[in-house]
């Protein structure tokens, strides 16, 4: 199949829902082969497959937990046993909890920072360990937030993990760049998926919210994709170190309520 990722394979974590699945489809629809990792929801993830086949790509279907080291080896693992090679990874899955400041629970705090900092930091090793053996180079984009940045009162933990993603990318493009391996933050704003669920529902509160947005609206999963196949492609190939935020211009004009 032809196409800007044609025979290349593409991990993305995370990827049975929103962003992460809207990723896996466009990789697909440009020729990628995608392997589809999920942790809970399989049925939503053989749907990602099956919109991947549809676009024209294909797509193999993992279920790793990324907080849990054995699962992450095994998707690269599986990723080279199963397609032969691996050349783009997304650290895609995250999640958040709130509350304020004083009330965190160390079993939530575990949570995010395992899920949204360990989980990226030992796949992204296990990914960089097998392309550093075959000398093969790399793409690594993850899934931050404007938050790696901007404050968000009751959410420390996630700032705090999304905050620790930026530094980490900011280091690996250094210390990957020698590998021709590249590593670049995404950070949307609001997006409509599941992770918003609440917030959409709450119409002051996203009204609110709206009015911070200089464009006006929330923003889609597939306009986080769009940049996602730019950081993959050949066109990014000088591209390492940076942050792309897709915000609607958020970052620029925030304020808490
Ligand atoms: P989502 O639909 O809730 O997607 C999160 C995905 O992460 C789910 O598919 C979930 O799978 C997966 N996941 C969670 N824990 C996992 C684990 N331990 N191992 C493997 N997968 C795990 O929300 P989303 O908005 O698409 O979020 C994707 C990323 O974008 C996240 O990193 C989020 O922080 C970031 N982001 C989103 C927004 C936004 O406004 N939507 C803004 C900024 C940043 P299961 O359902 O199987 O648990």
């Amino acid at each position: 199949m032809s196409g800007r990722l044609a025979g290349k394979v593409a991990i993305v974590t995370g990827s049975g829902s929103g962003i992460g699945q809207s990723i896996a489809i466009r990789f697909a629809s440009e020729g990628a082969t995608v392997v589809v990792d999920y942790r809970n929801n399989i049925e939503t993830s053989q749907e990602t497959a099956s919109k991947a086949e549809a676009a024209g790509g294909k797509a193999i279907l993992v279920r790793a937990d990324v907080t849990n080291l054995a699962d992450t080896q095994n998707l690269v693992n599986q990723a080279y046993q199963q397609l032969g090679r691996c050349d783009i990874l997304v650290n895609n899955a995250g999640i958040e909890k709130n509350a304020p400041f004083w009330d965190v629970t160390e079993a939530d705090y575990d949570a995010v920072l395992n899920v949204n900092l360990k989980g990226a930091f030992f796949l992204t090793q296990a990914f960089v360990r097998r392309l550093r053996d075959a000398k093969l180079p790399g793409r690594i984009i993850n899934i931050s937030s404007v938050h790696e940045d901007l404050a968000f009162p009751n959410f420390s933990s996630y700032c705090a993990s999304k905050g620790g993603m930026r530094t980490l990318m900011r280091n690996l493009s250094v210390e990957l760049g020698p590998l021709n391996i590249t590593i670049n933050n995404i950070a949307p704003g609001a997006i409509a998926t599941p992770i918003n669920t609440k917030l959409m529902e709450d119409k002051p509160k996203l009204d609110a919210l709206l009015k911070n947005i200089p464009l006006g609206r929330m923003g889609t999963p597939d306009e986080v994709s769009g940049v996602a196949l730019f950081l993959a492609s050949d066109d990014a190939a000088y591209v390492t170190g940076s942050t792309y935020y897709v915000d609607g211009g958020l970052i620029r004009n925030y304020h808490e309520q």
